[in-house]
């Protein structure tokens, strides 16, 4: 799935992985109550295009970022509870958190029907940390006590079936079901890698004075963890150390993040059979019996190198060793639900040392992203009601008909490719499929059991309901009306195996999409966002598959080599571009253009696109794009609205982060990298020729 914002999925991707930083309030008392500083306040989202954002100082021609941003940047530092903040995605998100939890605090005390009853309890049993401190560890003592009953490492594919089945899986890779690459009608069981904790394989295998020390970090952190849970100072020395040992040799099989993008690096149709020669103690039918998978003759093994090399681990590693790591990772994954404590030890590590945040996420708005990552259609039901007004359908539907025609005329009219070549993208972008707003038919969640005094348990028994969901999909049809984000997402997705772009009514609000703004505003965001979304449909990964879904290749051959000599410049551009610079010890460190390449292509195509609607929308009209709206003529207002959906401000410590993770470049280099491929940019505001965002030479592929 291809998103158009990384980080405002990392808070939901994470409550469902419970890996990293849930974080509990600050208050000294611990209450039901948030404290004053975290209290629940209404957020206004910030204006569709504002001056006073503009850094004036700055020459638009030489760094556009800087001017369409500057002075944003510099009124509104990171929040304590933030690790970014951005102009657009971070202040909407926040205003759409704020409504959510009154919604939540409402059903929580007085519910009005069995679904707010439902969401009420789940948010409510979250907020009650008074209970959590009563009951300390033992919520967990059952499940430490089935790892600590292991007796060989021959039972622990067992244990780990065990575990699963009961809403406590710690297994060392993840698994599910997918549609077919190569068939995009036949949904699959799929098994990939996973089974590490840090944000990066790198994190545990280069050896410069960063990550070494990260790593010595991570090492007292897990000890202290251990030593929360019971453990004399001795034995979590011990434990720590067996649980990055094992966790190091997971990264050293991992598939590298920039090889995991090439759909072809990971699509192993293998019969179980197959699977057993490769990874023999792994003994997968036991785990798949134990989470009750209807009986599979093939499934997909995205990365084969991984399960030889976990296979090889489970054979080699002492039982001790694997129960360390099991109960480390047990204990990591519950940290929410455990006392607080257990929160500030998560977070001083996690939140802090990883991301640079200096105050732990406020609980009130934790629970209500859990509540949302939970029950997301069930809170979303009410919440559309009040915040997507049927009219805001109606001109999306609009927006996309006319970038549509935009993206048909820019295939058309590409220079390096061939007649054969763009019959099939025509093809292709025919059979693009919308999904606006909200899902048409909303989940059933009457089979998840909701306790408003058992946090843990709930959290348990939705892994459970989750995975029931997902693999009660094998052999069926696709239903291609399901959404992969809840309703008030501030975000929009690409789906290649759907060949469909979704944009949930979160992001369908200002500043992204204004009903009175005028069209080149509305053109540099929300069209841009829909630009970006298609294009994503043709970038290097989603080039290779067809209009049905289909991994399969449909460019000429002379075609795919144009079209690679076009990516590569962009590679070679984006690496140029420096992600943190050098600082007390800290490397400089340059963005991924490989990493990122897929997400540029569609920040490059996807402004090129909207562009190109405007003028067509304006051609409508009779006006022009050199018409003046105040000091700005509409091409001017277009860019810099583009450039302001992008404004944010983030720690050093994240920013080294996702240099590394992150498939999306930092706000700066989505704006600049692409005003300067773009000589409409350089134009509108009068550059010259060899300024930095008029460069001589760019790189173009869409
Ligand atoms: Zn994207």
């Amino acid at each position: 799935m291809h998103v158009l914002s990384y980080r405002n999925t990392l808070k939901i991707a994470l409550a469902i992985a419970v890996l990293a930083a849930p974080a509990l309030a600050t208050a000294q008392s611990i209450t039901t109550t948030a404290d004053s500083s975290s209290k629940p306040i209404p957020v206004s989202p910030s204006k569709s295009f504002d001056p006073t954002a503009i850094d004036k100082s700055a020459d638009p021609c030489t760094d556009f970022y800087q001017y369409a941003c500057g002075s944003w940047m510099k009124n509104n530092p990171i929040p304590a509870d933030q690790t970014s903040w951005g102009r657009s995605f971070s202040v909407l998100s926040e205003a759409n958190i704020y409504l959510l939890w009154k919604e939540l605090d409402t059903a929580a005390t007085k519910p009005t029907s069995p679904l707010q009853q439902q969401y009420g309890d789940y948010y409510g049993a979250c907020m009650n940390t008074d209970l959590l401190e009563k009951k300390g560890l033992s919520p967990l003592q059952p499940t430490l006590a089935r790892i600590s009953a292991l007796q060989n490492t021959k039972d622990l594919t067992h244990l780990l079936g065990d575990l699963a089945a009961n809403g406590y899986s710690v297994t060392p890779f993840s698994s599910g079901i997918t549609q077919d690459l190569k068939d995009s009608t036949k949904q699959i069981f799929a098994i990939s890698q996973g089974g590490t904790s840090l944000p990066d394989r790198d994190y545990y295998l280069v050896d410069d004075q960063h990550f070494t020390q990260i790593r010595k970090q991570y090492l007292a952190h897990i000890t202290k963890m251990f030593t929360l849970a019971g453990d004399t100072p001795e034995q979590a020395a011990q434990e720590a150390a067996a649980a990055i040992k094992i966790e190091t040799a997971l990264a050293k099989v991992s598939m590298d993040r920039t090889a995991q993008r090439d759909p072809e690096n990971t699509y192993h149709i293998q019969t179980l059979a197959d699977f057993h020669t490769l990874a023999p103690a792994l003994e997968l039918p036991t785990y798949l019996s134990a989470i009750k998978l209807r009986p599979i003759d093939t499934l997909d093994v995205t990365d084969p190198e991984f399960f030889k090399g976990l296979s090889a681990l489970i054979a080699s590693e002492s039982v001790d060793t694997w129960k360390s790591y099991l109960r480390w990772r047990l204990i990591h994954r519950e940290t929410f639900s455990l006392p607080k404590a257990f929160y500030d030890e998560n977070f001083a590590f996690f939140g802090k040392t990883l991301g640079g945040q200096l105050e732990p996420t406020p609980r009130w708005k934790e629970c209500t992203y859990y509540t949302d990552n939970a029950l997301g259609e069930a809170v979303g039901q009410d919440w559309v009601k009040q915040n997507f007004p049927p009219t805001s359908k109606a001109s999306m539907d609009k927006l996309v008909a006319a970038l549509e025609k935009s993206l048909a005329e820019d295939i058309k009219t590409l220079p390096w490719m061939s007649e054969a070549t763009r019959k099939e993208a025509e093809a292709k972008l025919a059979l693009f499929r919308n999904k606006i707003g909200y899902p048409e038919k909303w989940r059933d969640y009457s089979a998840l059991k909701v306790q408003r005094d058992d946090l843990m348990g709930n959290l348990a028994r939705q892994q459970v309901f989750e995975r029931n969901y997902d693999l009660n999909k094998l052999g069926k049809p696709v239903d291609e009306k399901e959404w992969g984000m809840t309703p008030p997402t501030v975000n929009a997705y690409y789906n290649p195996s759907m060949n469909d772009i979704n944009f949930p009514a979160g992001i369908l609000q200002p500043p992204f999409f204004d009903p009175n703004a005028d069209p080149a505003v509305n053109f540099g965001s929300i069209g841009m966002v829909i630009g970006h979304e298609m294009t994503h449909g043709f970038d290097d990964e989603g080039s290779k598959f067809d209009g049905k879904g289909n991994l399969r290749e449909w460019q000429t051959a002379e075609d795919r080599k144009q079209f690679t000599e076009r990516t590569d410049c962009e590679v070679k551009e984006y690496d140029s571009f420096v992600a943190s610079p050098a600082h007390d010890n800290q490397p400089e460190v340059h963005l991924k253009g490989a990493l990122t390449l897929g997400e540029n292509t569609a920040d490059n195509g996807g402004m090129r696109i909207a562009y190109m609607a405007l003028l067509d929308t304006l051609a409508e009209q009779h006006k022009s794009i050199t018409d003046k709206t105040g000091d700005f003529t509409a091409a001017q207002r277009f860019f810099i609205s583009f450039a302001q959906t992008w404004c944010e401000n983030t720690t050093d410590e994240l920013a080294r982060q996702a240099a590394l993770t992150d498939e999306h470049s930092p706000g700066r280099w989505r704006t600049n990298g692409v005003v300067q491929n773009f000589e409409e940019f350089g134009k509108a505001f009068g550059c010259k020729k060899g300024q930095p965002m008029y460069p001589a030479h760019s790189c173009r592929v869409w």
